[in-house]
């Protein structure tokens, strides 16, 4: 068996961005805003003192006000709307357009009325990972000897280590919100967020957070120990095999910060089952399942069948023979 080592280090990322949290805030932003709690789904949602919410974004059920919020609620930073209401429907009608088999109400503009645009709250996380991963690496040549065939195997021990500085690696602190479909609307340009002002809840609803940044972490420790071993994994080259005995990575001197991401909801039910649509504010990305419309499903089968059929009678004359 060989030794092999070979270890990098970056310097440590220059992370000193400022937590704009303070009292004073914070009081602004309680006395600015009213909470309502969904008697449906439980989703607890904050409106502009001004502006009343009358329904949920998320499951479209009357919403009743539960009064103000208190508590470290204001965010550090928001990262304003740049997809106005218009053309998120725009492009909500463009993507309905490429899918034939969406139920035709699905498509209807009193539907697509019901698009919502909220800030959805997330956790920016900084860190630097230490991240470490070793095992064995196989070369095997093999050569003619005669009437022999020779196979020789070289076992190597191979070890990479690095510590790469990670920024603003997001994770959404609304629990009611699925990880997966805010995981599937990524990027955010967090280069254009903005210092929190509540001039940008102006005309938009904002979900509380229930998800402290603490029970967050686990999955932002999942994303960056994954991106640290693909990383070291694709430095691993010139074997045949690669079986790793140890993959790890540690965040370091952590930090976070609370923000707001803008988000346009749509929720719909068909035959009793809820489909979720969010659309990323920012760069228009769209994710969700589309319900798939059972009796136009069948009208397209039922039209291939009639196809299938006339090209076999066209050709009949030499399949049947
Ligand atoms: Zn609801």
């Amino acid at each position: 068996m060989y030794q092999e080592m070979e270890w990098q280090a970056q310097a440590q990322a220059d992370v000193d961005a400022q937590t704009l949290e303070n009292e004073q805030d914070t009081k602004a932003f309680e006395a600015g805003t009213r909470l309502y709690t969904c008697q449906n789904c439980g989703a607890q949602i904050i409106a502009e003192a001004e502006t009343s919410a009358t329904f949920c974004y998320y499951c479209h059920a009357p919403v009743v006000l539960a009064g103000r919020l208190s508590g470290a609620y204001c965010p550090a930073y928001v990262l304003p709307f740049v997809v106005p209401r218009e053309k998120a429907i725009e492009q909500m009608q463009a993507w309905c357009k490429k899918h034939w088999f969406l139920p035709k109400s699905f498509t209807s503009e009193k539907q697509l009325e019901k698009l919502t645009g909220v800030y959805v709250p997330f956790w920016l996380f900084d860190c630097d990972a230490d991240a470490h991963i070793q095992g064995i690496g196989k070369k095997v040549r093999t050569w003619r000897e005669g009437d022999y065939e020779v196979t020789e195997t070289e076992e190597w021990f191979v070890e990479r280590g690095a510590v790469f500085p990670f920024s603003k690696v997001p994770a959404d602190g609304a629990q009611k919100i699925e990880d997966a479909l805010m995981d599937a609307i990524e990027p955010f340009g967090f280069q254009q967020l903005k210092p929190f002002s509540m001039q940008y809840l102006s005309g938009f609803m904002a979900q509380k957070y229930d998800h402290n940044h603490k029970e967050v972490l686990p999955h932002v420790q999942q994303r960056v120990e994954q991106k640290c071993i693909q990383i070291l994994r694709s430095s691993v080259i010139g074997y045949s095999a690669f079986i790793p005995s140890e993959q790890r990575a540690v965040m370091q001197h952590i930090r976070h910060d609370y923000v707001l991401l803008p988000v346009w909801f749509l929720h719909y039910t068909y035959r009793g089952k809820s489909y979720q649509f969010a659309m990323n504010g920012q760069s228009g990305r769209l994710a969700g399942t589309p319900p798939l419309s059972i009796a136009k499903a069948l009208l397209a089968s039922a039209i291939g069948a009639v196809l299938v059929f006339l090209l076999v009678l066209l050709l009949g004359g030499w399949i049947f023979l």
